[in-house]
């Protein structure tokens, strides 16, 4: 198991987590996790640290033993998945940017990823990164996750990590406000976050979804974050081949054939994106991203209006 050290109970009290065999007991004794029968268990090195007693919770721990197999899909299925979903440049770019900011900041760096179940679009040279110690945490287990955790309840002292990366992933988190304190409490002083959230997008995971940001209230979600880059991923052209398979999907009861009917427009309306004017990135894009530091103050809501840069 990796860094027991920065480990900590969900509990209020965030109390210290001991070892005992192989299982996780917390060490405040008014703790339900004080008790060997209310452990948390190790399932192949990877804790799962959630608590359904101490913490409000849409997860739960009983229920996560499978392993889910998120291993490379083959040449055909990726090369597919590359035309349907195109090249992610902007995040490939992002993605260089933060690694930059952290070997400028320390020479050797620990960044958490929440949702590392599968590893994001864009996402590679974080994970080539050999001065980068990368930890990830998601609500199940996979080769890629070495915590199971709810993101609301980070199982993580205060102050144990040099950036924090979270894709693809507040849209699916009841309380984005909560997840975004947690992370604020995991980063050191002046330490990094990187963000990407679905702005003009339709439900995805079923009733798992719950949030949908625009370019400046994602921009605020970070208000005790100094703004580095923010802007949309993709473009209007994008969401609108979103709209139009789950347009098909709900005209044919089919998704695979909704897929199959769009994939021509969605290649066309991907292409055009280029075309757009980048103000409607604000307006009409189909992600939202946020790069920021750390910082003691908070961005006053006035401020907010100034950062709109769209066609309105
Ligand atoms: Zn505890």
């Amino acid at each position: 198991m990796k860094n027991i050290d920065i480990l900590c109970c969900v509990c209020k009290q965030r109390s210290d987590l001991k070892m005992i065999n192989d299982i996780l007991v917390c060490t405040n004794v008014n703790c339900h996790h004080s008790k060997e029968s209310n452990c948390f268990r190790i399932i192949n090195g990877s804790p799962i640290i959630i608590s359904e007693v101490e913490c409000d919770t849409l997860c739960s721990a009983d229920k996560i033993d499978s392993y889910v197999d998120r291993s490379e899909s083959s040449l055909p299925v990726r090369a597919l998945r590359r035309i349907v979903s195109g090249k992610p440049k902007v995040t490939e770019d992002n993605c260089s940017d933060f690694v930059s900011l952290l070997r400028k900041a320390n020479k050797k760096s620990k960044v958490l990823i929440i949702g590392s179940g599968e590893i994001g679009n864009g996402t590679e040279q974080l994970y080539k990164s050999k001065d980068i110690e990368i930890l990830g945490t998601d609500i199940y287990l996979s080769n890629t996750v070495d915590y199971v955790s709810d993101a609301h309840f980070l199982p993580f002292k205060s102050q144990s990590f040099d950036g924090v990366w979270i894709q693809a992933v507040l849209e699916h988190v009841v309380d984005p406000h909560k997840v975004v304190s947690e992370i604020i409490r995991v980063l050191k002083d002046e330490a990094y976050v990187y963000a990407e959230t679905p702005f003009m997008q339709q439900v995805h995971e079923g009733p798992f979804d719950f949030q949908r940001f625009t370019l400046i209230g994602h921009r605020y979600l970070f208000k005790s974050f100094e703004l580095i880059k923010m802007g949309g991923n993709q473009g209007a052209g994008v969401a609108l081949s979103w709209s139009l398979r789950y347009f098909f999907w709900g005209l044919f009861r089919s998704r695979l054939l909704a897929t199959i009917v769009s994939m021509p427009f969605t290649i066309l309306l991907r292409f055009l994106d280029k075309f757009l004017d980048k103000s409607s990135l604000y307006d009409s894009s189909s992600g939202v991203f946020f790069l920021g530091k750390k910082t003691q103050s908070q961005l006053p809501q006035k401020d907010l209006i100034d950062l709109y840069k769209g066609m309105q």
